[in-house]
């Protein structure tokens, strides 16, 4: 009898070690950190994962951006975009990838009155966005040039692009956070619960931490350096577009930002510093948050409450920080920071 409680007892401790150690070994395992640092589409691209596959998923991943560059890059002579570009008016075919890229952006254009515009190109051009060559086009300048654009002069059929001849698209405003939400379901697909991918600050998120915590993230000072406050975040994208992110000054000081007004041709001028854009879908963050930028608060608010599925974050050249109330508790400022904080209500 006794024998038999010993050898009952000792199977019940046996098993509660292996139960432990089958632990541990999982724990391990996601809290297992890769992480991948890169340079493509002309920023700098940091991609974290956890979990025992990250590793290799993050190798996959870099190449998968690699792919996506080559079709989306204006400057590349092989990709789908300058094809697009250089194409005499006649139809391009098209991947699967880069003709949703266009036909949301598409969407977007139509329902922001042109705020975002994939044909706003050759202005970009003109300003020196480009190359560099940063310079301010005369009026006239800018004049003839707008009449080369207009996103309803696109013609998207299935897998090909038609342009007129002499009109020029560029993708900059939305490819890098539809690479963000693809690359998440990539990861998503290989078994990844946790990452954190920072694709030239467009963050796309999956899951929470690897301790299942929330994603602690920065809001970007857009007066200076740092961060003004934190936002708590999971498995969404957050992704902002601001006017000190890239930009020229000239001689009398004035700020040129590489976010243009197609109503203008000239560096958006609506009153907000910067825009900041969370949802589930990248590609949604991307679009909106440089049609908000170029359209202002009023507008941006008008459009939150038309059509919602998305939070945001503004703010104005005059302090104020305008947000949703979907995030406003999740939204802290740092000490410090002084903003008039205004919470938006559906
Ligand atoms: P970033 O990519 O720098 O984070 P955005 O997502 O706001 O910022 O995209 C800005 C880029 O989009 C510019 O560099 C330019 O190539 C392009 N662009 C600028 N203004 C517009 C616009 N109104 N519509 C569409 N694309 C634009
Ligand atoms: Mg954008």
């Amino acid at each position: 009898m006794a024998g038999r409680q010993f050898t009952r007892l000792r199977a019940f401790i046996l098993s509660i070690c292996l139960f432990l150690a089958g632990c541990s070994a999982t724990q391990e395992d996601s809290l297992q950190e890769a992480s991948t640092g890169l340079f493509a589409m002309e920023t700098y691209m940091e991609l974290t994962a956890y979990g025992g596959s990250a590793e290799t998923a993050l190798e996959q991943s870099a190449d998968y951006i690699t792919e996506l560059e080559a079709m989306w890059s204006v400057t590349d002579e092989s990709s789908e975009i300058y094809r697009v570009n250089h194409s005499n008016g006649q139809p391009v075919s098209v991947s699967p990838e880069t003709e949703k890229l266009l036909r949301f952006s598409l969407e977007i254009a139509e329902r922001t009155n042109g705020a975002l515009d994939p044909t706003i190109y050759p202005l970009i051009n003109a300003w020196g966005f480009i190359d560099q060559e940063y310079r301010i086009p005369a009026d006239e300048e800018i004049e003839n040039l707008l009449t080369l654009t207009g996103y309803e002069q696109i013609t998207l059929a299935e897998g090909s692009v038609t342009l007129p001849q002499g009109m020029q698209i560029d993708l900059g405003a939305v490819g890098k956070g539809y690479t963000g939400e693809l690359l998440a379901d990539y990861l998503k697909n290989q078994g990844i619960t946790s990452a954190l991918l920072d694709i030239g600050g467009n963050i796309q998120l999956i899951g929470g931490r690897p301790d299942g915590s929330s994603w602690k993230l920065g809001i970007q000072n857009p007066f200076g350096d740092g961060s003004i406050g934190v936002l708590e975040a999971e498995d969404c994208a957050v992704v902002t577009s601001g006017g000190y992110e890239r930009y020229f000054t000239d001689d009398s000081g004035n700020k040129y930002c590489h976010i243009l007004d197609p109503a203008t041709g000239k560096p958006a001028d609506s009153g907000l510093v910067s825009v900041t854009i969370i949802a589930d879908s990248g590609l949604l963050c991307d679009a909106l948050s440089t049609a908000i930028f170029v359209m202002g608060s009023e507008k941006g608010i008008e459009y939150w409450r038309t059509y919602g599925g998305f939070d945001m974050l503004l703010i104005t050249s005059e302090n104020e920080i305008i947000l949703t109330e979907g995030i406003a508790g999740r939204f802290a400022l740092n000490n410090g920071q002084s903003y008039a904080v205004q919470v938006l209500e559906a």
